[in-house]
């Protein structure tokens, strides 16, 4: 049940049931990702009035993952679909949703207030799973471009390009995969790598090897994008010699790993020197009631199937902590 405890100056997302607006909300989840559904589908089976704020699209990252084979129980599924059953699941057990972005959080005592920009939410406790956000590179015009030919989702953009020549930058999973994806609806496609060797899955690595229109250019990095308005070509500077050429592409999938952006939530949680949220085994940061899952906090692997082990250890916690803040208010 709802936590009865009135509370002053609260703003009701309009999703909410009008049950609600009398009460406290007794969970807010910061980040609709698989973290963020796995413990809102977690609290509300246990009958917590839960909101999730998502400021862009439910699933986070596995909506851009193209096809997912390593969830246990599902031998192969589209990410956006998996996305879609989280989130319907979520739904149909009684989550809500707000649609805006978290710009910062505060707590005073047992409340916990959710911002974003000029609203406040409050609730009981706080579960964040905020994920990470693309690695930019860093160059000049790399925001100007952005949408004009730079862009951070093979998958999601990948189309605009068909027959064109393109540039990926990076040398892990995502590069590699995003190699495979865009081989199939592009002219040419570079992939730049600073190191001799790929980080990357050496079967796909492989794979892409045999492939005509794919060609890796190692050791080196993208100095400049070439473009006023839209993007026109890279700068290539061969790291070992020095030497740097042009590459005309119309498109740049910059593929070079994420970071956390946890920063608005200082100073409730503790970060470690990569920005990662502190926690300990059960999620716990901290502030007592707010508690981080999913790839946002410090862990060793950052996974679908840990994403969701973290929302379910998190909703449990918070739970726990629901219970303890009721009892210790009724025999105050
Ligand atoms: P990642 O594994 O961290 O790789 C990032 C790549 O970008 C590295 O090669 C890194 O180079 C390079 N890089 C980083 N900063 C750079 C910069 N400023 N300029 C140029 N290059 C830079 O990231 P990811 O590929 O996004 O993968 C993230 C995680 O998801 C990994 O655990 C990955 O295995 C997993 N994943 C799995 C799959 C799959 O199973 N199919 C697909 C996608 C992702 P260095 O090598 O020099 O560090």
């Amino acid at each position: 049940m709802p936590c009865v405890r009135p509370c002053a100056r609260v703003f009701y997302p309009s999703r909410i049931s009008p049950v609600y607006q009398q009460f406290m909300t007794d969970i807010a989840v910061i980040g609709g990702g698989i973290a963020g559904l796995s413990a809102a589908i977690y609290a509300c089976r246990a009958g917590r009035s839960v909101v999730i704020f998502e400021g862009n699209m439910f699933g986070g990252q596995i909506v851009y993952a193209g096809r997912v084979e390593n969830y246990p129980g599902i031998v192969s599924i589209m990410g956006p679909e998996l996305a879609d059953d989280l989130r319907n699941q979520a739904f149909a057990l009684g989550a809500h949703s707000e649609s805006r972005h978290v710009t910062g959080i505060e707590v005073h005592r047992d409340r916990k207030i959710v911002i974003c920009g000029d609203a406040e939410h409050e609730f009981r406790s706080i579960i964040i799973c905020t994920g990470t956000e693309s690695r930019k590179l860093g160059l000049k015009n790399e925001e100007l471009l952005t949408g004009r030919g730079v862009s951070y989702c093979a998958h999601c953009d990948g189309s605009f390009f068909k027959g064109k020549t393109v540039v990926i930058a990076g040398g892990g999973n995502t590069a590699l995969d995003d190699g495979v994806y865009l081989k199939e609806l592009c002219a040419k496609v570079y992939i730049v790598h600073r190191r001799s060797e790929f980080r990357g899955n050496p079967v796909t690595v492989k794979r892409l090897e045999r492939t005509p229109n794919v060609e890796f250019i190692l050791e080196s990095e993208i100095t400049a994008l070439l473009g006023e308005s839209e993007l026109q070509g890279v700068t290539v500077r061969n790291k070992k010699t020095g030497a740097t050429k042009n590459i005309a592409c119309r498109g740049l999938f910059v593929a070079v790993g994420r970071v956390p952006k946890n920063n608005i939530f200082l100073p409730y949680v503790r970060l470690d020197g990569n920005g990662y949220i502190e926690t300990d085994d059960e999620m716990r940061t901290a502030t007592d009631g707010i508690f981080a899952a999913g790839d946002c906090r410090r862990k060793k692997l950052r996974q679908l199937v840990t994403a969701a082990s973290d929302g379910a250890v998190a909703a449990t916690k918070a739970l726990e902590y629901l219970e303890a803040d009721l009892k210790s208010a009724v025999y105050s």
